[in-house]
């Protein structure tokens, strides 16, 4: 039988790559993803593994030092690391998102300042739009920047960035008033600050402070952190793009991406815990025969690896999509949406399958169940997917009559 989840048409490069990451995820992310995860551990060594294999620049222009790959090649990548731990997919994921938006939007001296090292592994990305009283309603955002001469003076509360503590650059969506009076529509008035500062916790940088990781219920070994800006300065250089009041449109187009990676993380996972679902099922024994022989159980089965095949075949037509230069708001929120809810359900069921030992942690399938949530939250919930796609779905079948 063909494996789960194939992709036609990969040019040789491409399957090259993902056999890499296939072999590097089976050997050493596998083998240590639940222990380091049960002991909140950064995976410094798997960290160290992904920078020799130059994922952290797999899709920065080889201009820049990267290896100049889609957005599929990535997306595909990422499916097979969230398939050995989802928080290491969290690792590059940021970084991924903040290098985009520098490639698509950055001034020529932003992207030749930082996407060599970001090519490199040496400087790492986060992104910060979320605060404490906000998520999914990106124009509510209330930090500030306020020009000071040749420098923007910031001030506010960020929250949930991932990466917070062990990133080196991050973005950081604010309000700017310069140039943009009261009553500017609210996502005419944001700005996208680089902010550079030193990995680590505490004042990383004099006026910003990252104060600690959240405990998580899963997602763990990956840091999520808030941040705080007291009287940051920023100079006038670091504003992305070298222009203000651009910083929503840039964020929403480095999310637009990210979609399409939480698509593929949801897609890695899913598959991961149908692996441990169909195992298990062959060797647990009940009324006298493998569980796997029950109808019950085959139809479970039946059902999760249906799930992973749709996901995977909405996710890879997303990214191609984006690859081609049309817009993929639609695709990329049908696929997020998509692929997060089915990784719930087949997590759910491969857990079920599992029985008790499910929820022993002795059992791969314990983390798993306490990841899939994430997905269904992060970069956008299920709600502003919906909202995405029916507002687009709107456009496209607009009644005519
Ligand atoms: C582990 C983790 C990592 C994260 N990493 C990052 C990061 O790196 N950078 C970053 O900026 N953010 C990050 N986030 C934040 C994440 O993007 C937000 O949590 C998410 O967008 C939801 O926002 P919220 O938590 O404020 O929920 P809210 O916006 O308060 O929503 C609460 C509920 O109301 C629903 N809702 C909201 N508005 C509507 C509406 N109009 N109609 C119907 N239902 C609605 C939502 O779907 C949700 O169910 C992270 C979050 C988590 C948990």
């Amino acid at each position: 039988m063909a494996r789960l989840a194939q992709t036609a048409g990969l040019t040789d490069i491409q399957q090259e790559i993902l056999s890499t990451v296939r072999d590097f995820v089976d050997k050493e992310i596998i083998p240590v993803a639940t222990e380091l995860e049960h002991r909140d551990e950064y995976p410094q060594q798997i960290v160290d593994g992904l920078k020799e294999l130059g994922l952290f620049g797999l899709m920065i222009p080889e201009e820049y030092g990267g290896l100049g790959e889609s957005l599929l090649t990535y997306a595909l990548c990422v499916e097979e690391i969230a398939r050995g731990w989802m928080s290491v997919s969290g690792i590059i994921n940021t970084h991924f998102i903040v290098a985009y938006m520098l490639k698509q939007h950055g001034t020529q001296e932003q992207k030749e300042h930082f996407l060599p090292r970001m090519a490199a592994g040496d400087i790492r990305g986060a992104f910060s739009m979320s605060e404490p009283g906000l998520g999914s309603d990106v124009s509510a955002i209330t930090s500030k920047a306020v020009k000071d001469g040749e420098e923007y003076v910031l001030n506010g509360q960020k929250m949930w960035l991932t990466n917070g503590g062990t990133s080196s650059l991050v973005a950081v969506l604010v309000r700017s008033d310069e140039g943009h009076p009261e009553g500017t529509a609210p996502h005419k008035s944001m700005t996208t600050f680089l902010v550079e500062k030193e990995p680590g916790f505490g004042e990383v940088r004099p006026g910003l402070t990252i104060p600690g990781k959240i405990d998580k219920m899963g997602y763990k070994g990956v840091d999520t952190t808030e941040l705080i800006m007291d009287g940051l300065r920023i100079p006038a250089n670091r504003v992305l793009g070298g222009v203000t009041g651009r910083g929503f449109y840039q964020m929403m187009d480095g999310v637009e991406v990210g979609r399409v990676n939480v698509a593929a993380r949801g897609c890695g996972v899913a598959q991961r815990a149908f692996e441990l679902g169909v195992q298990y099922a062959q060797q647990r024994h009940t009324f006298g025969k493998p569980i796997a022989q029950h109808q019950a159980i085959q139809f479970k089965l039946a059902e999760m690896a249906t799930k992973v095949e749709a996901a995977h075949a909405m996710m890879v037509n997303a990214a191609r999509k984006k690859d081609s230069g049309e817009r993929n708001d639609l695709e990329a929120g049908m696929a997020k949406y998509l692929a997060s809810e089915y990784c719930k359900e087949v997590v759910e069921d491969a857990f079920r399958i599992h029985g008790g030992y499910g929820f022993s942690k002795e059992y791969e399938i314990e983390r798993l169940y306490r990841e899939a949530p994430m997905l269904l939250i992060g970069e956008g919930t299920a709600e502003i997917q919906k909202m995405i796609i029916g507002r687009r779905l709107l456009e496209e079948y607009r009644f005519q009559g």
